[in-house]
């Protein structure tokens, strides 16, 4: 306690007083300050420490549900153990979620800067979410500008999390209309902005939803599920990585995220394609956000679009003075885009706009027709090859099947299995026989290792277990065979390796692209007899292996 002398005029003795009481009151809140922030720490050493011990049984749930998914199951089981799987993994992310929002209070939330392909980054989060939206009946699609760098130095798992996060939260909002994610770059920065046509965020809201546990409903409106923490973590990285997050909404009139993310040593891309100034297309679709994507995107190469919603008027569309227009047609709109194939006004060229599954139905009979196939959601780069009609290449290079025909003893094979017991019987046994064996444990590994083996040395064949973390089997083929669409590849042969007999699962898989089906647990035998049944078919005949 500060002593206060006798001799000192009153004055000064009132100053010192004040000076002392302030010293306590200073002293007071010091020691509060102290108080709180050790508490605060220790709610978030509490979160953390729960959420881990949390996570580590659920993620035993997760792995058995999908060990058990690989077993013999009755449809009804089937569901049983779908609905497991989807539960626990809604936990799984609720929880890395409460993780994330830990680490984050306590300043711990580190960016991790390496050189990532931007593209695939933001057509990966659309490509994940799209099933979710397109079976709600909403559209979604992407367009990145011309002159968005190929490449650039940023945290690319932490951007991956804010779009999975805002893009995420536009389907889940939205019920008519769709969303369209379209990338720019400017001074520095990535300019991604995420437009939905769902209800709109009330003014009053617009601040409050980027703070912690808060919704816009207040939470009283609980049809979504969510407990609002993820924009509060998309906010923090956006922030931690120097950028912003600015949101622009109306009521009824649906809402517009705009996030700039900063990055460094942006590396140009290279031009893909040339201008398409001649052409002409009409897009026939339903729905008008992903047709308006395609519009601008073809727009920008130079051509002239048209949109329309009428078949009618589409097909007259198509002709005019300058000649006949392509005319891509979207397979959602009344009858499915299969009865084009047969109209007597048809045009002479014609592109379906498909979803993944209907690859090997709808695709294939236009592909078979001369004609050409989209999958949704359509990838800039592939739009761009398939409508300067660059088919040649694969029709000019050897059948993928002829690499398997030369080198039956010697192949070199990749394994997708999570389930270490069944990767250690697949890959003993293909090691018996002769082969050379790749294992990855999740279909991303396996998209992975198929797309950089390509250069060096391509894959002959693909085992592709069906349910796997990360990315499972069907979504793996898809990507692969996108991939291989977008830079006009030859299709790896791939058997999908399942315990599940259903025929719905065979169609699933043959639509995704497969080449065929092996049933659990793999024999040699069967191995062989397909491997046969490849080698004695075209790359193109694949749905006979079935
Ligand atoms: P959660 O989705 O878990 O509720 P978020 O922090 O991601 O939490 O979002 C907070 C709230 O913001 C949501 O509950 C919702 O009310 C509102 N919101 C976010 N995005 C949109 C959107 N695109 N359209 C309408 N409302 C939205």
């Amino acid at each position: 306690m500060t002593r206060v002398s006798p001799k000192l005029p009153p004055w000064k003795r009132l100053l010192r007083q004040l000076g002392a009481g302030r010293a306590r009151d200073v002293d007071g809140l010091r020691r509060a300050r102290a108080e709180a922030e050790r508490a605060n720490r220790a709610k978030s050493r509490f979160l953390a420490m729960t959420s881990h011990e949390i996570r580590t049984p659920l993620n035993g749930i997760v792995g058995m549900g999908k060990l058990l998914a690989d077993t013999e199951l009755t449809p009804e089981q089937q569901n049983y153990v779908d609905a497991i799987t989807v539960s626990s993994e809604a936990l799984l992310t609720l929880v890395n979620d409460l993780m994330d929002f830990a680490r984050f209070e306590a300043g711990d939330m580190e960016l991790h800067p390496q050189r990532s392909a931007i593209a695939p980054l933001v057509g990966g989060v659309v490509e994940m979410l799209c099933e979710r939206a397109y079976a709600k009946g909403i559209d979604l699609g992407y367009g990145l500008a011309a002159d968005l760098p190929a490449s650039a130095v940023f945290d690319p798992g932490r951007l991956r999390q804010v779009l999975t996060n805002i893009i995420g939260n536009a389907v889940k909002f939205t019920d008519k209309g769709g969303v369209a994610v379209t990338v720019g770059y400017a001074d520095n920065a990535l300019v991604i902005r995420v437009r939905d046509t769902g209800p709109g965020i009330a003014a009053a809201d617009q601040e409050r939803i980027f703070g912690e546990f808060e919704q816009a409903a207040n939470g009283i409106d609980r049809s979504h599920e969510g407990i609002g923490l993820g924009l509060a973590i998309a906010r923090g990285i956006v922030i931690a990585a120097g950028g912003t997050i600015d949101l622009e909404s109306e009521v009824g009139a649906g809402t517009s995220f705009t996030i700039r993310f900063p990055v460094e040593g942006a590396q140009a891309a290279r031009a893909s394609h040339g201008a398409l100034t001649a052409e002409r297309f009409v897009i026939l679709s339903p729905n008008g956000v992903e047709a308006e994507l395609l519009r601008s995107a073809l727009a920008e190469a130079g051509t002239a679009v048209a949109v329309h919603a009428d078949k009618a008027e589409a097909i007259a569309a198509c002709r005019d003075a300058t000649g006949e227009a392509t005319l891509m047609i979207d397979n959602r709109i009344a009858d499915g885009a299969g009865t084009f194939l047969h109209d007597a006004e048809r045009p002479a060229r014609m592109i379906a706009l498909i979803e993944a599954r209907d690859r090997g139905s709808v695709g294939a009979a236009f592909k078979d027709a001369g004609h050409a196939f989209l999958t949704r959601p359509i990838r800039p780069a592939t739009l761009m090859r398939i409508v300067a009609g660059d088919d040649e290449a694969r029709a000019a290079s050897p059948a993928a099947g002829a690499v398997a025909r030369e080198a039956v003893a010697g192949l070199k094979v990749l394994v997708a299995e999570d389930n270490p017991v069944n990767a250690l019987l697949a890959v003993r046994m293909l090691e018996k026989l002769g082969h050379r064996v790749t294992h990855v444990e999740t279909g991303a590994a396996a998209v992975d290792a198929v797309r950089d083996s390509r250069a060096v040395a391509p894959f002959d064949i693909v085992l592709m277990d069906l349910h796997m973390p990360v990315m499972d089997g069907v979504e793996a083929i898809s990507a692969v065979r996108r991939h291989e669409d977008e830079a006009g590849l030859d299709p790896v042969p791939i058997l999908a390796l399942t315990a599940d007999v259903l025929p719905e699962t065979r169609l699933a898989v043959v639509n995704a692209g497969a080449d065929g089906v092996l049933t659990k647990p793999l024999s040699p035998e069967e191995f062989n007899a397909r491997i046969a049944r490849l080698n004695g078919k075209t790359s193109e005949g694949c749905s006979s292996v079935i």
